[in-house]
């Protein structure tokens, strides 16, 4: 599904040159929960917003589900991301203007859905995520773990094919961490591909395979046994 070739990427301010990513080689696959670790400025946010098309690499090559596509323009990134791809971030980044209901139903507004059909399959993803009571909120009415949960029916409403998260419990207690990677593990046991970036290593403890970055570098890539 993904395949990255001596990826590089380097950031230029006035001042300082950082190599963020020093020839990353990877190969993720259709139907694989990978988690990526290592410490803190190592790269793995950087990896992941390549993977995402959120950014561009500097050199390199990125192949998604066939394609290669880092050279795509911006429209073609932007359409390949809202078919295939659902983001979960550390900080939820929920729009706090709109509420839980709005937020979740903003891919299918950007999709064009009818709005019987939005009004259907937001519901029954708040309802999945466990958060419907709370439609009519705004996300600071929320406590951290609901917010989080929101993101992920939002990150779900398209039905991507690919997850990515980046640090997704970074920000919660140990219950809703855990009831977040239970969601994470269920829709991953549904067929979804997810590439999470944690700390956590019994968060890491979900996954099929650890990724572990140092300095821009893979460095190891361990298989887990699957339970
Ligand atoms: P953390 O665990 O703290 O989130 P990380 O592994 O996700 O760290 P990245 O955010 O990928 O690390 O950053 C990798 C390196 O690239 C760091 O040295 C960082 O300072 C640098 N970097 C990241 N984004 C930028 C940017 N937009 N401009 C300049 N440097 C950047
Ligand atoms: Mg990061």
């Amino acid at each position: 599904m993904i395949k990255t070739k001596n990826l590089i990427k380097i950031f230029r301010t006035d001042e300082v040159e950082t190599t963020a990513l020093n020839n990353v080689n990877l190969e993720i696959n259709e139907g694989e929960f990978v988690a990526i670790m290592g410490p803190s400025g190592c790269g793995k946010s950087t990896l992941l917003n390549i993977i995402g098309l959120l950014d561009n690499p500097s050199e390199g090559e990125l192949h998604f589900n066939g394609y290669q596509v880092e050279n795509y323009s911006e429209r073609q990134r932007t359409n390949l991301r809202k078919e295939n791809i659902g983001f979960v971030f550390q900080s939820f980044n929920l729009i706090d203007e709109l509420t839980v209901f709005e937020n979740v139903e903003l891919p299918l507004l950007y999709m064009k859905v009818s709005g019987s059909e939005r009004k259907r399959r937001v519901n029954e993803a708040l309802e999945r995520m466990n958060i419907a009571h709370r439609a009519k909120h705004f996300p600071q009415q929320l406590s951290g773990g609901q917010q989080q949960r929101v993101a992920i029916a939002r990150a779900v409403i398209s039905n991507p094919k690919l997850i990515l998260a980046d640090e997704p419990t970074g920000n919660l207690d140990s219950a809703n961490g855990e009831e977040v990677m239970n969601l994470l593990t269920q829709l991953n046991e549904e067929g979804t591909t997810i590439i999470m970036v944690t700390h956590s290593p019994s968060d890491a403890d979900r996954s099929h395979r650890i990724i572990q970055l140092f300095d821009g570098h893979v460095v190891t890539e361990n298989m887990r046994q699957k339970l």
